[in-house]
C-alpha cells in the first residue's frame, strides 16, 4: 500500500466510538467489577492475565482499564493492518504528517468543579518499592516558541495538584530547560485515555521540529477517511477531541527526588531530582475511563517498541533495500534487542543491516539477522536459525565503548555499552537445501 493511498479501497472507514463502548464490546477484555485495592491490587489483578486488557468497573466515577494495547496483534487488529504491517503504517504517518481538525465547539469533557484533587482519581501504586502512585499512560501535549510536541512521561501523584515527572533527555525536557531559561513555567495538557493513533505517534521519537500530533492525525485518517478532530485548550495547546481525562497544569521551576519506580526492564529505575507538575484543572467525559500501563508487561512493550521499529526499519531499509521485517523483542524488553529478516541480494548486507538497525536506534544493544524464510515474531524459530546457520567466527561482530541505554544496568558509566551483531543469513549462493525447514503442509 502507497502512502497516497489512504486505505484499502475495499475497507470502510473505521467507526470511531468512546473507550467505555469500545471495551464493553471487545470480547479480549477481562472485567474486574469487584473492589480493588489500588495499592498493588490492580497490579496482581493484571499479572492474572497480562495478554488481555482489564477493565476495573469497581471504582465510583471513574472505571480503569489496564493493558489496553497488551499486543501486537490487538494494535494490528485496531489499525486494521497485519501484524507485520506496523511498521510500515506508522512509517506512512510519520514521514506524511498531517494536520489534525480543530473544532470550534465545546469538547466532550468538561472540567470538574470545585478544588483539583488528582487523588479522587483511581490512580494504582504499582509494585512494592515504587515511590507511591503513579499515573503511567500519561501523553504530555506542550507548546513551546511555536513549536507543538507529544510525549510519554510518567507522573507521581505525589499530591491532591501533582508531583514530579520523569523527564527523559529528549524533547519535553528541552522545552522545560529553555523556558526555565527564561524563568517560565511551561503550561502542559495531559491526556488519559485517546485513540490509539494518538497514543502511538506520542511514543514516536523522530525530529524536535516534527509535531507528533500531525503524525497521530495522518494514522488516524488512514483508518477512518478523515483527520484527527482536536480542541484548543489554553495557551494553544491541542488534544485530541475524543479524550478521556484532561489534566491541564504547568511544568513548575522546582525539581523534587522522583522514584524509585519499576520500569520496561522490571527493574526499578533509580530516584533522580526531576520537575515538579502542578495541576490547575482536571477534565473529563461522563463515566471516564483513565488507562493504565503496567510496568515491564506487555502494553508497555508494544508502546515503548512498536514506535521504534519503523525507525529501524527506515535506516536498515536506506542500506538494505531487500529488508522485510524488524521487531523489537519481548525477552529484551523491546528496548534493547531485535531481530531483522532481509531477502540477501549482497553478500554483506547481512552485516550492513545489523549497523543500520543500531543507527536507526540508539539504545539497540543486539540485533539478530536472519533471512526472509524465518519467521521473526517466532523467538524459537529465530533460535533456530542461530543453531542451524550461526557461526560465530564469521557471524558475530561487536562494538565495543559504543552509548546504549540508561535502562541495562550492566552498563558502564554514562550508559557505555558492548553492542553485538549476529548475522545468521546463509552466504549467498550456498546450497540451501541442508539449512531449509520442512514445512509441513497443513491438512485441507
Ligand atoms: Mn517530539
Amino acid at each position: 500500500m502507497g502512502p497516497g493511498n489512504p486505505r484499502p479501497t475495499d475497507a470502510p472507514p473505521a467507526e470511531v466510538v468512546p473507550l467505555a463502548r469500545y471495551l464493553e464490546s471487545d470480547p479480549e477484555v477481562r472485567r474486574v467489577p469487584g473492589p480493588v485495592d489500588l495499592h498493588l491490587g490492580v497490579t496482581r489483578e493484571i499479572l492474572e492475565d497480562p495478554r488481555r486488557p482489564t477493565w476495573f468497573t469497581g471504582f465510583p466515577g471513574c472505571t480503569l482499564v489496564g493493558n489496553l494495547w497488551s499486543s501486537r496483534a490487538r494494535v494490528a487488529r485496531a489499525l486494521g493492518v497485519a501484524p507485520e504491517g506496523i511498521p510500515d503504517r506508522l512509517l506512512e504517518g510519520i514521514e506524511h504528517p498531517e494536520p489534525p481538525e480543530v473544532g470550534e465547539g465545546p469538547a466532550p469533557f468538561h472540567p470538574l468543579p470545585g478544588p483539583v484533587d488528582l487523588t479522587k482519581l483511581p490512580v494504582p501504586h504499582f509494585y512494592p518499592r515504587d515511590a507511591g502512585p503513579y499515573l503511567t499512560a500519561a501523553v504530555f501535549s506542550a507548546r513551546w516558541k511555536g513549536k507543538q510536541n507529544l510525549s510519554f512521561h510518567r507522573l507521581w501523584v505525589k499530591g491532591p495538584t501533582g508531583g514530579p515527572v520523569r523527564l527523559v533527555p529528549r524533547h519535553l525536557d528541552r522545552m522545560v530547560r529553555e523556558s526555565r531559561a527564561e524563568g517560565v513555567e511551561l503550561p502542559v495538557a495531559i491526556v488519559l485515555g485517546a485513540p490509539l493513533e494518538f497514543t502511538l505517534a506520542a511514543a514516536v521519537s523522530t525530529d524536535y521540529a516534527v509535531d507528533e500530533l500531525e503524525i497521530a492525525s495522518s494514522l488516524y485518517r488512514r483508518r477512518t477517511g478523515r483527520p484527527l478532530p482536536a480542541v484548543r485548550l489554553a495557551h494553544d495547546l491541542l488534544v485530541p477531541r475524543d479524550s478521556e481525562i484532561v489534566l491541564e497544569g504547568r511544568v513548575t521551576l522546582r525539581d523534587e527526588a522522583e522514584g524509585p519506580f519499576l520500569d520496561v526492564l522490571g527493574t526499578y529505575d533509580p530516584v533522580r531530582s526531576q520537575p515538579v507538575v502542578e495541576i490547575d484543572r482536571v477534565s473529563t467525559v461522563d463515566h471516564p475511563v483513565l488507562p493504565v500501563t503496567l510496568a515491564g508487561t506487555g502494553e508497555h512493550y508494544v508502546l515503548m517498541g512498536l514506535p521504534r521499529e519503523p525507525v529501524i526499519l527506515r535506516s536498515v531499509r536506506s542500506l538494505v533495500p531487500g529488508v522485510r521485517a524488524v521487531r523489537l523483542t519481548e525477552g529484551g524488553a523491546a528496548w534493547l534487542h531485535s531481530v531483522v529478516s532481509i531477502e540477501k541480494r549482497r553478500e554483506g548486507d547481512g552485516k550492513n543491516a545489523a549497523l543500520a538497525a543500531f543507527a536507526g536506534h540508539g539504545s539497540l544493544k543486539r540485533v539478530v539477522v536472519v533471512d526472509s524464510d524465518i519467521d521473526i515474531f517466532n523467538d524459537e524459530e529465530v533460535e533456530w536459525a542461530l543453531a542451524t546457520r550461526f557461526q560465530a567466527d564469521r557471524g558475530l561482530f561487536l562494538v565495543p565503548g559504543a552509548t546504549g541505554s540508561s535502562l541495562d544496568p550492566s552498563a558502564g558509566k554514562d550508559n557505555v555499552t558492548t553492542k553485538w551483531a549476529l548475522d545468521a543469513t546463509l552466504p549467498l549462493g550456498v546450497d540451501r537445501r541442508p539449512f531449509e525447514r520442512e514445512r509441513f503442509p497443513k491438512a485441507p
